[in-house]
């Protein structure tokens, strides 16, 4: 439960929600096997190309080199972050830097098919934008733009007119099966970021779940469901509050079960608390939406009825006590019939909590004592 609280606590200080790829190992190894499977692909194009003739069979070679280096950086990178704490590093500026500047310097390298590098940029791009902010994509953005600029100014003169690659059928063939595969990673890594979105929203909404369980567990009473104490004063000193401005009438009740001790001598415990959890229904089954029914302690509840005058509350509370002494319990406590006492009061706006609590707790102690299984009712004077 802490760790809900504190993640929660954490993630809402922060004003945002854990980022799906954050502290993952498994994520960050699932983006270094498709990065070196991203190179391994391009290597393989790039050795057909030597096949063909294009180009030197030292660049595959250097592209393949420059793929491990990339992962081996990248995973010494991460192990070093981890060393320090930074669970949640994925270095992407970083990683897309490396892989961008690969692909500039294999134009510089074989500028014949520099087409097929600035097509993998894309890739690049498309791996970025799953974590990085529109800020710093946008900076990245310029930076890659500027040195792609560069790079084509550098280049020598016979290599700035447009390259046409498909100069035979069989390099037509490579360069459409290459292009395709550039296509189907920016699609792949563009699917991988709606999981990671999908993963984020269930996050968000377990999340949420989690943290109104949490609030749920702190207001309510576990056995019965109604409201607890630690809820239902700051209700009380809210409404009492209104009183005093002269917003409203308030009226309040104390409700006791009658002789609850000998149901569960008679009947156990487990019966006795069966008996209250149906109390609770068949009380809340009559009240009004706007009524709040608390726990108060064992068998004790605190009824507050807002916007109600002390002769309304009488009548509320009528009915609450004949719903649950007219009750079917036979089932549970055969032969043993199961009653409330209640004590009302209403709010004047000299009263403090105190003094409504207390009002309320001599009318119940006079319901008692006028015989039980009856409301009594003590208005402030
Ligand atoms: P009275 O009419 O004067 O109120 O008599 P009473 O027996 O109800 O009064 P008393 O306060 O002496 O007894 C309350 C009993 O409520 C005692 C306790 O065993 C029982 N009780 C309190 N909390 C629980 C609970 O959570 N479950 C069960 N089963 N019983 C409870
Ligand atoms: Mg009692
Ligand atoms: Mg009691």
């Amino acid at each position: 439960m802490s760790t809900v609280l504190e993640s929660g606590a954490k993630h809402a200080r922060s004003g945002a929600l854990p980022a799906p790829w954050e502290g993952g190992h498994r994520t960050r190894l699932t983006m270094l096997v498709a990065v070196g499977v991203s190179y391994a692909l391009d290597a393989v194009f790039l050795a057909c190309f030597w096949w063909l003739g294009r180009i030197e069979l030292s660049l595959p070679l250097l592209y393949v080199a420059a793929g491990l280096g990339h992962i081996l950086l990248f995973t010494l990178a991460f192990r070093i972050g981890d060393a320090r704490g930074q669970r949640d590093l994925l270095l992407t500026e970083w990683q897309m830097a490396a892989a961008i500047a690969v692909q500039l310097g294999a134009v510089l390298l074989a500028p014949w098919i520099k087409a097929y590098f600035l097509c993998i940029i894309f890739v690049v791009f498309a791996f970025g934008t799953l974590s990085l902010s529109v800020r710093r994509a946008l900076l990245m953005w310029l930076g890659t733009c500027a040195m792609t600029a560069l790079t084509l100014q550098w280049l020598p003169s016979q290599h700035t007119v447009p390259v046409s690659i498909p100069a035979n059928a069989r390099e037509a063939v490579l360069v459409g099966v290459a292009y395709a595969s550039i296509l189907l990673r920016c699609l792949l890594l563009n699917h991988y970021g709606t999981l990671l979105r999908t993963r984020l929203i269930q996050r968000q909404r377990k999340l949420t779940e989690e943290v109104e369980a949490v609030h749920r567990l702190a207001s309510h009473d576990l056995l019965t469901g109604a409201l607890n104490r630690h809820a239902m004063l700051p209700l009380l000193e809210g409404q009492i509050q209104l009183v005093q401005r002269g917003r409203q009438v308030c009226a309040l009740a104390l409700i006791d079960l009658d002789h609850f001790k000998r149901v569960n001598d008679n009947h156990g415990h487990l019966t006795g608390d069966q008996v209250l959890c149906r109390v609770v229904d068949t009380m809340a089954a009559t009240l009004r939406p706007s009524d709040k029914l608390a726990r108060y302690g064992g068998e004790e509840f605190l009824l507050l009825m807002p916007a109600t005058t002390l002769a309304e509350a009488e009548v509320v509370l009528e009915r609450v006590r004949a719903a649950v002494a007219l009750q079917h319990w036979q089932d549970l406590v055969p032969g043993w019939p199961i009653t409330l006492s209640a004590g009302i009061t209403n709010v004047h706006p000299s009263d403090r909590l105190d003094d409504v609590l207390a009002r309320a707790d001599t009318s119940l102690y006079q319901a008692k004592n006028g015989g039980r299984n009856r409301c009594v009712s003590l208005p402030w004077q």
